[in-house]
């Protein structure tokens, strides 16, 4: 199937607004590697790759670039971030070893830092903090599971997740947030 994807744009970004401060911030996260953006050569390799790109409001390819010139609002504003299945297709198959799909992990943790997350993202937060399951296991699907010839879907200590969700402070940024409403 042939999809049909605006790899370019004729939108002229003000670069007087970019904000040296997000790039730093990036930077610090652990565990993603934002260094390797600078290997980028916008070959949009990642782009033809995505599965869902004719989706995102932003390109995988653009998103870098964006980043390089530290165009905050871009980003951390557009949905392809939220939208993007975490497939790691486009990391894999990056010549250039660019460190895509964690990077979006990291704009992800940015965005929700500064309120900008979808009300599902909440949503299902807020599932697993109570239940330890984005959607709890009814009677029904158990039912069900038996006579699959499934096992139990395994109880689990739910008081752990709630443990490590205070840890982080998601909770708390959530309702902080709702304030703000
Ligand atoms: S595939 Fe890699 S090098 Fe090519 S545009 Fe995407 S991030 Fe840049
Ligand atoms: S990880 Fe996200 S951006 Fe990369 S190919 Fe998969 S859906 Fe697209």
């Amino acid at each position: 199937m042939v999809r049909n994807i605006e790899i370019t744009t004729n939108e002229i970004f003000d670069l007087g607004a970019t904000d040296l401060e997000f790039k730093e911030k990036l930077f610090k996260l652990p565990d993603i590697d934002i260094k390797s953006l600078k290997y980028c050569f916008q070959c949009t390799t990642c782009t033809a790759s995505c599965p869902i790109s004719n989706a995102f409001d932003l390109m995988p390819h653009q998103i870098m670039q964006m980043i390089s010139l530290s165009l905050i609002n871009k980003v951390i504003n557009c949905n392809a971030i939220w939208l993007c299945l975490t497939c790691y297709i486009c990391q894999e198959r990056c010549p250039q070893n660019v460190k895509i799909t964690d990077i979006f992990f990291g704009l992800k943790n940015i965005a929700t830092s500064h309120g900008l997350y979808p009300k599902s993202i909440k949503l299902f937060t807020a599932a697993i903090y109570e239940n330890g399951r984005a959607i709890e296991v009814t009677d029904f699907q158990e039912e069900e599971r038996e006579d699959l010839g499934l096992p139990e879907v395994s109880p689990f200590d739910k008081n752990a997740i709630k443990k490590i969700f205070n840890k982080i402070g998601i909770m708390k940024l959530f309702k902080s947030n709702d304030k703000g409403d």
